[in-house]
């Protein structure tokens, strides 16, 4: 499993052509704001995460399921992963941001059109 985070990945396209679709402009991998959000809404102040279920600890999640080897190294690097989720949403909470935490999973076919439409409801 590689950590190098791809650009333009499947379910990041879903979203953002959805949001397109929609009348919304964005702009995309966001370096200069803490946590580099996947998709940036500055008109709304918003900012959406798509996260995978693995390396996120999608809590009660099919696809987050800890390695049966080196366990011990694989749970403390994730939890790192969320307590710095936790800490950049936090920071950019407080700098004002709305933040929008979309999973990979909700994203899946079955999922899909239910989350764009959460999603839609939520910007408004
Ligand atoms: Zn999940």
């Amino acid at each position: 499993m590689s950590r190098i985070k791809a650009k333009d990945t499947k379910p990041e396209m879903l979203v953002r052509k959805f949001l397109f679709s929609h009348g919304f402009r964005y702009r995309i991998h966001v370096n200069y704001l803490i946590g580099k959000p996947d998709i940036v809404l500055a008109k709304y102040k918003a900012v959406i995460f798509i996260h995978g279920c693995f390396w996120h600890a999608h809590e009660g999640c099919k696809y987050y399921v800890v390695p049966k080897s080196n366990t011990e190294f694989w749970i403390n690097k994730l939890r790192n992963n969320t307590q710095r989720d936790a800490e950049n949403f936090s920071k950019l909470a407080a700098s004002g941001w709305k933040i929008i935490t979309i999973f990979e999973c909700e994203l899946k076919a079955e999922k899909l059109k239910q989350t764009l439409n959460n999603l839609l409801v939520e910007l408004h």
